[in-house]
């Protein structure tokens, strides 16, 4: 659809409007799929419209793009937060501090859900006037944030390991980096743990590969189940993973270890008519004065070889 200065208004969307008036009072009208809005924009607006996406397509970075699109609503509808969110990519973006009185818009585009996007202010509740200016910028948000919506997707599929949906060796590169470059800065504890699948060649042998695959699945649900929130897994490549654990001891360690050892232990993986069961060796070390992620790597690696050494499903702590 066209509007007379050429601006394509996307084949609608329109947004589950909730315009809370207080704490207490929702008013929640709908407009249905195919709609447009009921806004005649005018010229000037239009042109606005056209500056707007200008400026917002100068960044593919969502967070950014959220920001800049906040500082730009401010000049003509001045608000306390924004807040977007989109709850299949586990995105969450807020700037400000949540207000009294909101107004949120879901956002869609030929059938895509993008996500929410809610306005909040202290002072009084959005004017009919703000609301319908709001309804009309963010037409020019859309096609801007389906694009960042889609980079940051990508970014965050190159970092996965698609066969157990860990993070894979290119984010382990960067996150030890940085995590060592923290530690070291706070003085804070960081150890490292190396988890290798024992035997795990003769599982793929005489099960076939399909069952290893599931196997690793297995191994890295369970692990992921056994760790905080803040500790990070890995897949470093074959049947090995890692875990970085910021704050932790090595007593913390190693107690978390030998809970993903026997946790791993104990789980049947059956596929088929195959039923198998696993143990895993692991080695730890924790981070020394000004050492490098490449050396606590390598130190948790050699205590990994240590305990396969000595019998397997077991661990082992470097010195
Ligand atoms: P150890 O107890 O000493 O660790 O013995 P292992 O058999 O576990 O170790 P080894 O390094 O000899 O074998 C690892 C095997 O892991 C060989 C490789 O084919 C298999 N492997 C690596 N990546 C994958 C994968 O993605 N899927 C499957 N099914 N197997 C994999
Ligand atoms: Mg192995
Ligand atoms: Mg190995």
């Amino acid at each position: 659809m066209l509007f007379n200065t050429g601006i394509t208004i996307p084949s609608y969307m329109m947004h589950t409007r909730q315009i809370a008036v207080s704490k207490a009072t929702k008013i929640k009208s709908e407009a249905k799929n195919g709609q447009r809005p009921s806004i005649v924009p005018a010229k000037k607006e239009l042109a606005h419209a056209l500056e707007l996406a200008t400026i917002l397509h100068t960044t593919l970075d969502v967070e950014k793009l959220i920001e800049l699109f906040s500082t730009e609503v401010q000049k003509s509808v001045p608000h306390d937060c924004i807040h977007f969110q989109n709850k299949d990519l586990d995105l969450q973006i807020l700037h400000g501090d949540k207000g009294q009185h909101s107004c949120s818009y879901r956002l869609l585009i030929a059938g895509q859900n993008l996500g929410e996007i809610s306005f909040s202010t202290n002072k009084a509740e959005f004017s009919a006037k703000e609301t319908k200016q709001l309804e009309h910028l963010i037409t020019s948000l859309l096609h801007p944030l389906r694009n960042a919506l889609m980079y940051y997707q990508a970014l965050i599929t190159a970092l996965k390991d698609p066969l157990t949906g860990v993070n894979n060796r290119t984010s382990f590169d960067a996150t030890l980096k940085r995590e060592v470059d923290i530690a070291n800065r706070h003085s804070s504890p960081l150890a490292l743990m190396v988890i290798d699948i024992d035997h795990f060649k003769e599982i793929n042998d005489t099960h076939g590969h399909l069952v290893g695959d599931c196997v690793l699945r297995d191994v890295a649900n369970c692990a992921a189940k056994c760790i905080r929130s803040t500790d990070i897994m890995f897949r470093y490549g074959g049947e090995e993973f890692v875990v970085l654990l910021s704050n932790t001891s090595p007593e913390g360690a190693q107690l978390l270890a030998e809970r993903i050892r026997l946790s791993i232990g104990k789980q049947e993986c059956t596929y088929g008519k195959s039923t198998v069961k696993v143990t895993v060796s692991l080695g730890i070390a924790k981070l020394n004065k000004d050492e490098s992620g490449i050396s606590l790597f390598s130190r948790a690696d050699e205590a990994m070889y240590q305990a396969k050494q000595l019998g397997r499903n077991r661990t082992c702590t470097s010195e």
